[in-house]
């Protein structure tokens, strides 16, 4: 479970409403049982309930049972879809390691108003999943010129271009951490983004494989090239 708290041995953690009806309601779980929890810094913690109520409660954290693991500094950026299919984006750059996750306005993008709120819960659920012991941060949504005006160097970017469709896929070393990956919507890049793009000294093309692939696999496969070349698979 993931909680908004310092924790430490013997540090007592209050459960939020949902936190309490989840433990409590749902999981029948009663004064005394063990809980697994995380903050996204101090690692994963064993903890006993110590007080539960029907909209309350309160952990008591024991002792660290996993180090604080931090994924390598890599971004995900990516062009907002379908709603349901833009949830499995989030879900599955969680699992995957990125650092954090960047919903980007591109000329195309075909979807409504991006909820932050709603996306960093399906973060923070996939982390729960996947026993993770870091939340990537989902941003609010950018617009695609700001984005790369304010850009801040050293990062790079894995310019996933569906142009380069059939070219061999390979990322190379300048794309080692920190670096961000770039997925486009449905529609693809313009050809004004796309020339932006090409002049901009930190983004580099990248092909991802001869197959055109969908805007959320493309999420997914682009974060796995990049983790099995210079992340945290190899
Ligand atoms: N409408 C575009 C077309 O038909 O060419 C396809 C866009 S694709 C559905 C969405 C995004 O996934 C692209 O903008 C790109 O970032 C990425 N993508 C998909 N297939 C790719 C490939 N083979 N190589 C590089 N990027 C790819």
């Amino acid at each position: 479970m993931y909680v908004e708290h310092a924790l430490g041995t013997g540090q007592s953690v209050p459960l939020s409403q949902a936190q309490a009806h989840y433990l409590f309601g749902v999981m029948r779980q009663a004064i005394g049982a063990q809980v697994s929890v995380f903050n996204g810094q101090d690692g994963e913690w064993a903890a006993t309930v110590s007080e539960a109520g029907k909209r309350k409660g309160t952990l008591l954290c024991q002792e660290q049972t996993k180090p604080q693991q931090m994924p390598p500094d890599i971004w995900l950026m990516f062009a907002p879809i379908k709603k349901a299919r833009t949830d499995f984006i989030v879900e599955k750059a969680t699992e995957m390691g990125a650092r954090r996750i960047v919903p980007v306005m591109t000329e195309f993008t075909n979807a409504g108003r991006v909820q932050q709120a709603r996306l960093q819960a399906h973060a923070i659920e996939a982390a729960e999943q996947c026993g993770g012991t870091f939340v990537p941060e989902v941003t609010e949504a950018v617009k695609f010129r700001r984005l790369l005006d304010s850009w801040e160097a050293p990062r790079s970017i894995m310019f996933c271009d569906e142009a380069r469709v059939g070219v061999s896929s390979s990322v190379p070393t300048v794309l080692a951490a920190p670096t961000a990956v770039l997925i486009g919507p449905e529609g693809g890049f313009s050809d004004t983004e796309r020339k932006r793009l090409e002049g901009f000294a930190p983004a580099h093309a990248v092909s991802l494989g001869p197959r055109i692939l969908r805007a959320d696999t493309a999420a997914v496969a682009a974060l796995a090239l990049w983790q099995a070349s210079l992340g945290d698979w190899t």
